[in-house]
């Protein structure tokens, strides 16, 4: 069997977001936070793959550098730097969806395909009014960065097997197209649940009750994502908790490369 370690890489910062926005109808006492955009970094032996692309460069989305990040003009290049991944090298990128602080750095790997599930795409082309800012859609003057790929985009029509050791899950809600990715590690299946789930707190441990994310399309979709992700059994790694980083990979304490 196929098993990979995940490294998270923190690619800028959705900065002071309320944190009522990711916790549907929770009061959260007027609380903000810095959430991190993460690009999740994937190896076994035989594979290096990426998912999520994070919000993009400096150039392209100055919004999510803070002041701490000063000298940096690309945190995912950075990060894939320190991890000792060179961008050219990666084959294969999975997008959650199309949000753009999920594929504005999709640009950076001149040689991937890109795997996205064909709800998504069409989505994305073509949103409802309130969601196409965060998709970079039929903004005046720019381009959405989903197109800065759209030549090497592989599309899925549901579940499917990725690569040994990685399935994708199409689970609607937060979007029409979101898809979560399962990963198999030496510490049982981990879910890389994209903006489905956002903090830990959306997912209780201990058969606590989910809380879909506030920025949602559907919410009896989203309820029957939970119920599919319940039934995996599996670890699952939010889109946006900074808690993330309390490990420098998952399973913890599992790859040399961050953890020296
Ligand atoms: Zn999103």
């Amino acid at each position: 069997m196929s098993t990979f370690t995940i490294v998270p890489i923190r690619c800028g910062d959705i900065v002071n977001h309320a944190r009522s926005c990711f916790l549907y109808r929770k009061d959260c006492g007027g609380a903000h936070l810095n959430a991190p955009c993460i690009a999740w970094l994937l190896r076994s032996d035989a594979h290096t793959v990426i998912v999520d692309a994070g919000p993009g460069s400096r150039a392209r989305a100055p919004q999510c550098y803070t002041e701490s990040d000063a000298g940096h003009d690309d945190l995912l290049q950075y990060g894939l730097a320190r991890a000792g991944v060179e961008p050219d090298a990666i084959e294969l990128v999975i997008l959650t969806h199309l949000h753009h602080d999920h594929v504005g750095g999709a640009r950076l790997f001149r040689n991937a395909r890109f795997h996205v599930q064909e709800a998504e795409l069409k989505e994305a082309v073509w949103p409802v009014p309130f969601q196409r800012p965060i998709y970079g859609t039929n903004q005046r003057g720019k381009t959405p960065p989903w197109i800065d790929v759209l030549d090497r985009m592989m599309v899925a029509h549901g579940d499917e097997n990725v690569l040994p050791g990685i399935r994708v899950l199409k689970l609607p809600g937060h979007t029409a197209g979101s898809q979560g990715v399962l990963v198999d590690t030496d510490d049982g299946p981990y879910l890389i649940a994209g903006d489905l789930i956002p903090l830990y707190e959306n997912w209780p441990a201990h058969g606590g009750e989910p809380v879909p994310n506030g920025n949602h399309t559907d919410l009896r979709a989203y309820d029957d994502s939970f119920r599919r992700i319940a039934a995996l059994r599996a670890k699952v790694l939010p889109a946006h908790d900074p808690r993330v980083f309390e490990c420098a990979s998952y399973p913890p304490g599992q790859d040399p490369a961050v953890n020296p």
